[in-house]
């Protein structure tokens, strides 16, 4: 797979192209659902004297603008992936945090049908699997 055009992604979303920006977006790429401590450490690796801020700031950009999606499983920092265009879903380790990604069965969102809308015209199920990795299970 080719590295993505992430100067053109940015302009297509209308944000200016900054050198965090793009450092941020590179680092949520080759580091799926990475914390923001993480992305910090690979972005200083290509900026070196880009501050805390500047990264947040950068996530916070292009997670507003869809391209980046951040996760937020209950007890864990939220995680960031580049991998925004699917209806997928993830399977975090109870014990040591691992994420991984998960296809959506159905491919279309909401892919679960909710028993009662209440109304409500839904477009989304945020589903997250839990469970216990493989490298966790063998320790038990
Ligand atoms: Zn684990
Ligand atoms: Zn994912």
């Amino acid at each position: 797979m080719s590295a993505p055009d992430f100067q053109h992604q940015l302009r297509t979303a209308a944000l200016r192209v900054t050198r965090p920006r793009l450092a941020v977006l590179e680092a949520v790429h080759t580091h799926p659902h990475a914390d923001t401590e993480s992305l910090i450490a690979a972005v200083r690796r290509a900026l070196p004297d880009v501050s805390h801020q500047a990264v947040y700031d950068s996530l916070h950009a292009l997670t507003d603008a869809r391209l980046v999606r951040s996760i937020n499983p209950a007890g864990s920092l939220a995680r960031y992936e580049t991998r925004t265009d699917d209806n997928h879903h993830h399977v975090v380790c109870r014990s040591c945090g691992q994420i991984e990604d998960v296809d959506c069965a159905v491919g279309h969102v909401p892919c679960l049908t909710a028993s009662d809308s209440h109304g409500f015209v839904i477009d989304e199920a945020e589903v997250i699997y839990w469970g216990i990795c493989p490298d966790c299970s063998v320790r038990t």
